[in-house]
């Protein structure tokens, strides 16, 4: 229970007959030990909100700043979970280690000479672009041959759906091809994403709220003390 503060209260002046004197209330309350209730301190760690019991999916109590532990079963024996606890220090070293060892392993994505992903992309686009504009303007060249009568109809007709032929070749080669390469190119970008945060992990020498939030869903603590990490960004290697 917590008492609103005295500006919140509701004050009726002169509302019953005293039972003792003003001045005898002010003194005696003025002796009485007040019992106040800390505001309760929003601690900030960095596995905050992601510590779950792996056997019964509640989320694990922080006790002491110092130990994690299931509480869900504290009064059941049953449950495999029982008086499970892991000691924080233990467990952020084993999520530190864990990205590490990610960042180790996503290092070798690309070469320093490769073209940027969004330059490839746009000049295979290009490339088809041109191909398109070169075709257009044949027919368009045609049409004019049609027209100042260099061809007669059925030649212009023929020659015609043999561009409109190819026409359609490229548009179809271009939407297959650029489809593949933004997937590759969304995919790079992620990567280079990863590779930035696993990067500023490693710079900070620790965990922080920051990247825990950033890198990680979930983690559950098993009886065995085998620690399942769910990251949130997907990583084909975890
Ligand atoms: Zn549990």
């Amino acid at each position: 229970m917590r008492t609103k503060d005295e500006s919140e209260w509701i004050k009726i002046p002169n509302h019953h007959t005293p039972l003792v004197s003003k001045e005898l209330f002010e003194k005696a309350n003025a002796s009485i030990k007040r019992f106040k209730i800390p505001k309760r301190k929003q601690h900030s760690y960095p596995l905050r909100g992601k510590v779950f019991c792996g056997s019964c999916k509640h989320a694990m109590h922080r006790s002491n700043e110092t130990i994690y532990r299931c509480r869900f079963s504290y009064m059941d024996s049953s449950q495999p979970c029982y008086g499970m606890t892991i000691r924080e220090s233990e467990l952020e070293s084993i999520v530190y280690e864990f990205l590490c060892k990610q960042f180790e392993v996503s290092l070798g994505i690309d070469g320093p000479n490769e073209l940027k992903p969004v330059d490839k992309v746009a000049v295979r686009r290009a490339e088809f672009d041109n191909q398109i504009f070169e075709l257009q303007e044949e027919k368009r060249k045609l049409y004019e041959a049609l027209v100042i009568k260099q061809i007669d109809v059925n030649l212009y007709k023929e020659q015609k759906a043999l561009i409109e032929q190819r026409l359609l070749e490229v548009q179809n080669t271009k939407a297959v091809v650029m489809t593949r390469l933004e997937a590759e190119q969304q995919e790079k970008e992620r990567q280079h994403q990863q590779k930035d945060v696993l990067q500023s992990l490693v710079e900070n020498k620790g965990l922080t709220s920051e990247l825990v939030d950033m890198l990680i869903e979930k983690i559950f603590i098993y009886p065995n003390k085998r620690v399942e990490i769910v990251l949130k960004i997907k990583n084909d290697l975890a």
